[in-house]
């Protein structure tokens, strides 16, 4: 492998503004050891469900997590916060099954029932709101994919509920949209504040260490892993979740597209405003457009809109691009949103802007999951994995 030459960096606020666990702190640099068994590079979600499983498979094994920023920062602590049971509509799956859908289905609420779990048996409080989502259409032409929804959700004998006119209106506030599917069985949550969450109830035998970029990666009996710090240490095993940025070890080559997409809060909206949500609990919406806009009314009475995208050759987006991609939320809310006929929608959206640069990785997994004796297995990243016979 390679040394790294692109490094993860922070552009933009995030929902880690507004965590509980944004001041949390995780073990210094000079508690990093020389020798792990496992070493997990990168601390988003997949980080953190390898050395949950990890852990609880090898309870005397020593595991060390090494995130390059912040640990919520990256891409699982500034998507738009669904974590979603059903796949994200279904007729957009390329070439998916019915087995496919299925077996996603079930690998969703599996995951869900073990984070909720782990936040139960922790007790510790994150923003996490099983609330359900809808999947919106505003133009009558898009109805036909609710319908393929519904259809599809039918034979998976999945439960959802059709809402259109005034009564949906009641329930999101708004006119704007025209039909909608709810299902009942996603979280909206702060995604940032859930992943920061988890990592702290990662057991004694797991070291998290953040903004501690790994430079290179030597394979070898034992594997040679420098961090960016000039500190080496060797492991028996590692693990790269690095996202988008596995490309730069070298392991795999060509397999990203990577787009950015930008997302922005309002502040939280003062009584005037909430007059237009009265009686209206918190909820997030998919387009029913591929390429139409996410919104989400939250727990603390901000609307948060995540629209536009760009690719991303270099890994990075600029302060321009975000300033560029802030209007273009801004004028979501004052365009898509006029219905719910906030007085200034520019005065309505804070300055303090937050971004959402999520970088696309589709059909690229970290691991084999096996789920009623089936195993879904897309592509390993790297030797290391195949070593892991527990997954
Ligand atoms: C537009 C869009 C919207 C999305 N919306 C949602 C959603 O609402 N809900 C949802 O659940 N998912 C959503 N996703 C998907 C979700 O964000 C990803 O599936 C998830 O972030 C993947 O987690 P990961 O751990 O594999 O990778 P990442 O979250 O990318 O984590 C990899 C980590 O590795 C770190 N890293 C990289 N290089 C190094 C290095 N050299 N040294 C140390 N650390 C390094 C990075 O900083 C990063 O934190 C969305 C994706 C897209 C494209």
């Amino acid at each position: 492998m390679r040394d790294v030459k692109r490094f993860p960096t922070t552009t933009g606020l995030s929902w880690l503004e507004m965590s509980s666990f944004k001041e949390h702190l995780f073990k210094g640099h000079e508690k990093i050891g020389k020798e792990y068994d496992y070493v997990i590079v990168g601390g988003g979600y997949g980080g953190y469900g390898c050395a949950s499983r990890l852990a609880e498979l090898q309870p005397e094994a020593r595991i060390a997590v090494f995130e390059a920023i912040k640990i919520g920062n990256g891409d699982s602590g500034k998507n738009a916060g669904f974590i979603i049971d059903v796949p994200h509509n279904f007729g957009d799956q390329g070439n998916s099954t019915f087995e496919d859908n299925e077996m996603y289905y079930k690998l969703n609420t599996f995951i869900i029932g073990r984070m909720r779990k782990t936040i139960e048996d922790s007790g510790i409080k994150v923003d996490w709101d099983p609330c359900g989502k809808y999947l919106c259409c505003s133009e009558t032409k898009s109805f036909k994919l609710i319908e393929t929804e519904s259809e599809e959700l039918d034979q998976m004998k999945v439960h959802y509920e059709i809402y259109e006119g005034e009564e949906l209106a009641k329930r999101i506030g708004t006119r704007y949209y025209k039909k909608a599917l709810y299902t009942p069985g996603t979280l909206l949550v702060n995604p940032a504040d859930v992943l920061r969450g988890l990592y702290t109830t990662l057991p004694e035998n797991v070291d998290v260490f953040e903004e501690c970029p790994v430079m290179r990666i030597e394979e070898g009996t034992r594997a040679r892993v420098t961090l960016l710090n000039g500190k080496e240490i060797t492991a028996k095993t590692v693990i790269v979740t690095g996202g988008p940025f596995i490309e730069e070890f070298g392991i795999v080559k060509r397999v990203f597209c990577p787009v950015l997409s930008y997302g922005a809060f309002t502040r939280r909206l003062n009584d005037k405003e909430m007059k237009y949500f009265e009686g209206v609990k918190p909820w997030g919406c998919t387009a029913g457009h591929p390429a139409g806009t996410t919104v989400r009314f939250t727990t603390d009475n901000r609307l948060y809109v995540r629209n536009g995208f760009s690719y991303a050759t270099h890994l990075t987006t600029s302060h321009q691009r975000i300033r560029r991609a802030v209007d273009f939320c801004r004028n979501a809310v004052d365009d898509d949103l006029a219905a719910i006929g906030l007085m200034d929608p520019v005065e309505g959206l804070d300055q303090r802007r937050l971004s959402c640069a999520v970088l696309s990785h589709k059909r690229v997994y970290l691991a084999r999951f096996q789920i009623d004796g089936k195993s879904i297995q897309r592509l390993y990243a790297g030797k290391g994995l195949r070593n892991i016979s527990h997954f």
